[in-house]
């Protein structure tokens, strides 16, 4: 044999650098459903099912092909549990001249690869990761002697080399960023399409009752699986979105609404991060929506800044910090995290709301997730490596490069600002002012302290109070301090009081 191609569970596409010059007479590719890929944390039950099932079809996709290929089901009397141990046997086996892999998304993942070649005694061929459009080397190259790495600017260098929504050297439209019309709530419920949805076919509900029979005590449900799992279905996601949902996705992206986490956002991640979807191909979509006159510009440039700006910036940004992002606690944050993360058992509705819907569908949208789920945790001093396992495994889109960045850097600022200039904390208000939530919550939004307040209001001063010697020399941050030096003593002492009794009472496990 020339080649084994070792195909990971978020590389199922035929286009991965992995599989170009594949020859199926003398290579073979392999993939196996791993205990130690699915159980390092507990996933949610239907991220499990839909990587088992999209890993399933794309080998049936292979063997269509008439490529030859080892699969190994996780409930196999021949799995042997690790992918570093099923690499072993095949090279046992088949004796391949190399070892070919596409790039790992994460960290430990390489470190594990690169030990391969030794550790076997074969060439390992690591082939870049072209799930994504920057090369790893670009970020490096554009964070070489900055002091601060913001994602706007990375995101206009990626505009100019891929031409996208740009006229010569200019932005389309003549701006680089439309946010300032994309802060819109719903004024009253909007009917919105519903997600994509696909019925089960025998091998998603095969692997549908391994995961509640192996994985019963992971978080979250398996009722309502509807999640494409091949190609042909993500491709059908994707257009659905651009020719329903992506005209009002700019002006709502930010809003949130009780009982409905999906509103006009794409639902696209999970089929990107499994290699479903490439990166370029759902740009090109909704810059062509643009052009087709289908969609208006401050949406595409709003959902395009998401795919080739955050997505690829995070990316770059995880490989360029790590190993030191995993470890990174410049607030000292230490509190342990609240048991209503797994439950959804609290009287504050945001919070309540945005769990439920992160357990039923393994989903939450973006604001769901920075400004309830991550504004609670950093106003709370919830440690890093607490929040980190809880992201990492509760969303079907979820991997530590993307996850990572997002709860270390963006929500609890413990890269102390190489990803934001300042904390994202709020107080209730812009939750009320971006969703329906505090219309059904036990809290008032509208006081600020006393036993009825909402907790958001007291505790973002009390965050403000615990972290002053990291934020007050901050001149974004300027303003709020000096609001918060012209507070009068009495108001500050109460705000304080309140905020150490909450704290007592999530350490304490009380409802709160
Ligand atoms: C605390 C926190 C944790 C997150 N964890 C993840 C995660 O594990 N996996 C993940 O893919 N995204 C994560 N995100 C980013 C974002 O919330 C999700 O990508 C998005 O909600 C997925 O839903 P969607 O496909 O409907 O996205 P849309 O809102 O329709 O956006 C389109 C696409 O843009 C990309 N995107 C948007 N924002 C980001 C971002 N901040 N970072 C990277 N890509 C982005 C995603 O690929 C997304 O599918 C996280 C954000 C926060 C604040
Ligand atoms: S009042 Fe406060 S806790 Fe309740 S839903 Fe509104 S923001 Fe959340």
């Amino acid at each position: 044999m020339d080649k084994l191609v070792l195909i990971l569970g978020d590389q199922l596409n035929f286009d991965m650098s992995s599989l170009q010059g594949f020859d199926s007479k003398t290579d073979k590719v392999l993939m196996a459903e791993v205990k130690a890929e699915a159980t390092y944390v507990k996933h949610h039950k239907k991220k499990l099912a839909f990587v088992f099932s999209a890993m399933r079809h794309f080998a049936l996709a292979v063997k269509d092909k008439g490529w030859p290929i080892d699969y190994y089901r996780y409930d196999a009397s021949d799995n042997c549990g690790s992918l570093g141990a099923h690499v072993e046997h095949a090279i046992k086996q088949y004796q391949p001249n190399s070892l070919v892999v596409c790039h790992p998304g994460e960290y430990r993942l390489l470190e594990e690869i690169s030990g391969w070649s030794e550790r076997f005694n074969i060439n390992v061929q690591i082939c870049d990761d072209n799930r994504f459009i920057a090369a790893q080397s670009f970020f490096s190259q554009w964070a070489e002697g900055k002091k601060q790495f913001r994602m706007e600017f990375f995101y206009r260098e990626l505009r100019k080399q891929t031409s996208i929504l740009m006229e010569g050297k200019q932005p389309i439209g003549g701006k680089w960023n439309y946010d300032a019309d994309n802060r819109d709530s719903f004024k009253s419920v909007p009917t919105i399409p519903a997600p994509s949805s696909f019925s089960i076919d025998n091998i998603t509900q095969e692997v549908i009752d391994l995961v509640d029979e192996e994985f019963a005590s992971h978080f979250g449900t398996l009722k309502g699986f509807h999640f494409a799992v091949d190609r042909e279905g993500a491709l059908r996601v994707l257009h659905t979105f651009i020719e329903e949902r992506l005209c009002d996705f700019g002006q709502y992206q930010d809003a949130m609404l009780e009982g409905d986490p999906w509103l006009y956002h794409s639902h696209i991640g999970l089929y990107l991060n499994t290699g479903l979807l490439m990166p370029m191909e759902v740009i090109q979509a909704a810059e062509q929506a643009y052009f087709d006159q289908k969609a208006p510009l401050n949406s595409v440039e709003g959902f395009i800044r998401q795919v080739l700006g955050w997505r690829e910036y995070v990316r770059g940004f995880y490989w360029h910090f790590m190993p030191n992002l995993k470890t990174d606690n410049y607030l000292n944050a230490a509190r342990k995290l609240p048991n209503f993360y797994w439950t959804a058992n609290t009287k504050m509705n945001c919070l309540s709301q945005c769990v439920s819907d992160t357990q039923e569908h393994a989903y939450a949208h973006h604001i769901q997730r920075l400004m309830v789920l991550g504004n609670f945790a950093l106003l709370a001093g919830i440690q890093p490596d607490e929040l980190n396992e809880w992201f990492l495994l509760v969303y079907a889109d979820a991997y530590e490069w993307v996850e990572l960045p997002n709860v270390s850097a963006m929500v609890l600022f413990a890269d102390g600002g190489n990803l934001a200039s300042k904390p994202y904390g709020s107080s209730g208000a812009y939750i009320n002012k971006m969703s329906n939530y505090c219309k059904n919550c036990h809290y008032s939004v509208k006081e600020k302290t006393g036993e009825k307040a909402c907790p958001f209001n007291y505790m973002y001063w009390h965050f403000l109070h615990r972290n002053k010697s990291k934020f007050e020399n901050n001149p974004r941050m300027a303003m709020i301090y000096r609001t918060f030096g012209k507070m009068d003593d009495a108001k500050v002492t109460r705000i304080l009081e309140d905020g150490d009794i909450f704290l007592q009472k999530l350490d304490n496990n009380e409802e709160v």
